[in-house]
C-alpha cells in the first residue's frame, strides 16, 4: 500500500512506523529544532521534533512511567530529582507522584516544546504548578556542568535521539559531569532506543562510556513503545557507587499512587536481559 499526504511517516533504518492523520495542527522551527503537532485518527495528538516521533497521547505513558518510576524506586530515598529534556513534562508530572521528592527541577533547551505542550497536551502538564517544580530553559550539558557537586539524587536524562543538541548528553564528558552532580546511592536513567535497532550504536556505547565515566554499575530496561522505531525501546540506569537495585521494591508493590502500566511485578520484568543483548554487553 502506497500512503497519501493524510499519513505521517517516520521512516527508520528501511522501515516506517505511519499514523493516519485527522489534521495538521501546529508548525514551527525553533532555534534548536523542528516542531510538528498533529491530531491523528488512532493515536491522539502526536509530537514530531526533527521528523521523528516524541509521543503520542495514546502510548506516552508507558515511556514516562519507566523513565520515571523504576530509577525512583531504585533509589533509597530520592529527593532532589533533575530531569534534563522532558519539555514536554510528562516524566515531570510522574517524578511528583512521589511525595519523598522535594524539588524536581525540568532542563530542556527548548521553551517552545513546553508551551506547545501545555496546549496541545495539557494533561502531561498537570503537575507544572506544583510548588516542588523548577521549569528551566537551558542547555542540559552547561546545567550540569555548573551543578553543585554532590547535590542531586537522581538524574533523568529524556532527550531527542543523539543528534543535534542532544548529541553532547550521549557523550563521557557529560557523563563524568553527572557523577560529580550526584550525591551518595545517586543514580542516573537515559532513554537509550531500540534493543532490535541501536544495540551497537547507542546501547553498547551507552554503557562503555558510563563505565568509562565511573559508574559502578549499568543496567538496561525494557518496555513496548509502539511509536517508537521497531515498537521496542529501553532505559538505561547508571549507578555511582552500588549495583543497581529495587531498593525500595515494598514501597512499589503498594503504590502510593495511580499508575497505567508500571508495578513492581513489570520493574522486575524489564530488568530481564534477553540473550543477545546480554552477549553483547555483558560478554
Ligand atoms: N520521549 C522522547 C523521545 O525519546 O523521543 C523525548 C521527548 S522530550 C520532548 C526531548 C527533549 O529533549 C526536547 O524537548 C528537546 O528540546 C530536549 N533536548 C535536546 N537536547 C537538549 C539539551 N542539550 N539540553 C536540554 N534539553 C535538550
Amino acid at each position: 500500500m502506497t500512503l497519501d499526504a493524510n499519513w505521517f511517516s517516520e521512516p527508520h533504518q528501511d522501515m516506517a512506523f505511519s499514523l493516519r492523520l485527522k489534521a495538521r495542527l501546529h508548525e514551527e522551527q525553533t532555534p534548536f529544532q523542528k516542531i510538528e503537532i498533529y491530531d491523528t485518527v488512532g493515536f491522539g495528538k502526536l509530537m514530531v521534533i526533527d521528523g521523528c516521533v516524541m509521543l503520542t497521547d495514546r502510548d506516552n505513558f508507558i515511556y514516562h512511567e519507566m523513565m520515571s518510576h523504576p530509577v525512583l524506586f531504585s533509589h533509597p530515598d530520592p529527593k532532589n530529582v533533575l530531569i534534563i529534556g522532558g519539555g514536554d513534562c510528562g516524566t515531570l508530572r510522574e517524578v511528583l507522584k512521589h511525595d519523598g521528592v522535594q524539588h524536581a527541577t525540568q532542563v530542556d533547551i527548548d521553551e517552545r516544546v513546553t508551551r506547545l505542550s501545555e496546549k496541545y497536551f495539557p494533561q502531561l502538564c498537570d503537575s507544572n504548578d506544583d510548588p516542588r517544580a523548577r521549569l528551566l530553559f537551558d542547555d542540559g550539558i552547561a546545567h550540569v556542568k555548573n551543578a553543585e557537586p554532590g547535590s542531586i539524587d537522581v538524574i533523568i536524562i529524556d532527550s531527542t535521539d543523539p543528534v543535534g543538541p542532544a548529541e553532547g548528553l550521549f557523550s563521557t564528558a557529560f557523563y563524568k559531569d553527572c557523577l560529580r552532580a550526584l550525591g551518595r546511592d545517586g543514580l542516573l536513567v537515559q532513554q537509550s532506543e531500540s534493543p532490535l535497532l541501536h544495540t551497537d550504536s547507542i546501547i553498547r556505547p551507552m554503557h562503555d562510556s558510563l563505565r568509562g565515566a565511573g559508574f559502578l554499575d549499568v543496567m538496561t530496561l525494557h518496555f513496548p513503545q509502539a511509536s517508537y522505531p521497531s515498537g521496542w525501546w529501553t532505559a538505561s540506569i547508571a549507578s555511582k557507587d552500588a549495583t543497581v537495585c529495587f531498593h525500595r521494591e515494598e514501597a512499589a508493590e503498594e503504590l502510593a499512587f495511580p499508575t497505567e502500566y508500571y508495578n513492581a511485578a513489570i520493574h522486575r520484568a524489564a530488568g530481564a536481559t534477553p540473550e543477545f543483548l546480554r552477549r553483547k554487553l555483558f560478554a
